[in-house]
């Protein structure tokens, strides 16, 4: 992994409890921690004394959700969510009900496990789209990769950028493909959010970073750098399941990550597959579990046996 440490803003993060991280923003971490969450989903208040915007309402669970309520004082006006995966949205729709809130988003157009389809926009935000609450404005951008329906936010003036599940700290960022994640529109959507003078990152998991465009810089070649290994890997094998290079592609994992490494291995044959230099036998399958075990993916670019 990139050493992303240099670049991290060191706040305690502390469940259940606002923790001021700018004159506008403050930060409450739901207690939901994680391999795939870190130390739990982090929901940001941006505030002044005309509007508050609650980013990432987090887990329905009870106690985050009072915990935003506290801080709130029970008055949300906003509620915008990077995605819907079930970390990130589902308590938008009860702190909508408990304060009044409008909910604004992007609707997951997939489908199934782990999305959550209680968070229903009032406004779907487009590209681009400058959103102008009280006195501090919130710029939409999309960011598919992690999944298709992702949108960062990033507040202007401070130039804080909402992350999502784009950038994580402390965790590798899964590109969760039957979401619509591709890793082709995850080093896009780098690309897109380089040079754009963000400030600092503020992650859905793990702390602040600060110098965005080296953290980013470091995250592009570190996928880079795993598609040269999984190309590595199919020269020699030439032939194989997810299943059989995945241990090749990643030794270092075990245990409950293992998953993981099946699905970013997916996502990365399928980008080499767009590539042109692996071929799929098969258009069918779309992930991992038993359906992959006679998914043979084969190397045809150079040196092709
Ligand atoms: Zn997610």
């Amino acid at each position: 992994m990139a050493d992303l440490h240099s670049t991290l803003i060191h706040i305690d993060i502390n469940y259940g409890q606002a923790t001021r991280l700018n004159p506008l923003v403050e930060r409450i971490t739901a207690n939901n921690p994680s391999p795939f969450t870190g130390p739990g989903t982090n929901t940001y208040i941006v505030s002044d004394e005309l509007c508050t915007v609650v980013v990432d309402p987090g887990p329905n669970e009870p106690e985050h959700i009072a915990a935003i309520l506290a801080a709130t004082g029970n008055k949300i006006d906003y509620i915008l969510a990077t995605h819907t995966h079930e970390d990130h949205s589902p308590a938008g729709k009860p702190l909508a009900q408990a304060s009044g809130a409008k909910l604004i988003g992007l609707a997951c157009e997939a489908m199934g496990e782990h999305l959550d389809d209680t968070f229903k926009p009032l406004h779907s935000v487009s590209d681009g789209e400058r959103l102008e609450f009280g006195n501090f404005v919130i710029q939409a951008i999309y960011s598919p990769g992690h999944i298709k329906d992702h949108v960062c936010f990033l507040l202007e003036g401070e130039q804080m950028l909402f992350a999502g599940d784009h950038i994580m700290q402390g965790a590798t960022v899964v590109i969760v493909p039957p979401h619509g994640g591709t890793i082709g529109d995850y080093l896009r959507s780098l690309t897109k959010l380089s040079g754009t003078g963000i400030k600092v990152l503020a992650p859905a998991h793990g702390h602040l970073l600060a110098e965005p465009d080296q953290v980013m810089a470091e995250l592009y070649e570190h996928r880079l750098k795993r598609e040269a290994r999984v190309i590595e890997v199919l020269k020699s094998e030439q032939r194989g399941t997810v299943e059989a290079l995945a241990p090749l592609v990643y030794p270092e994992v075990r245990g409950d990550l293992i998953w993981g490494t099946h699905v970013a291995l997916w996502s990365h044959l399928q980008k080499l597959v767009e590539d042109g230099v692996v071929h799929r036998n098969n258009d069918k399958h779309w992930m991992v579990g038993s359906t992959t075990a006679e998914e043979i993916w084969e190397w045809v670019g150079e040196d092709a046996a």
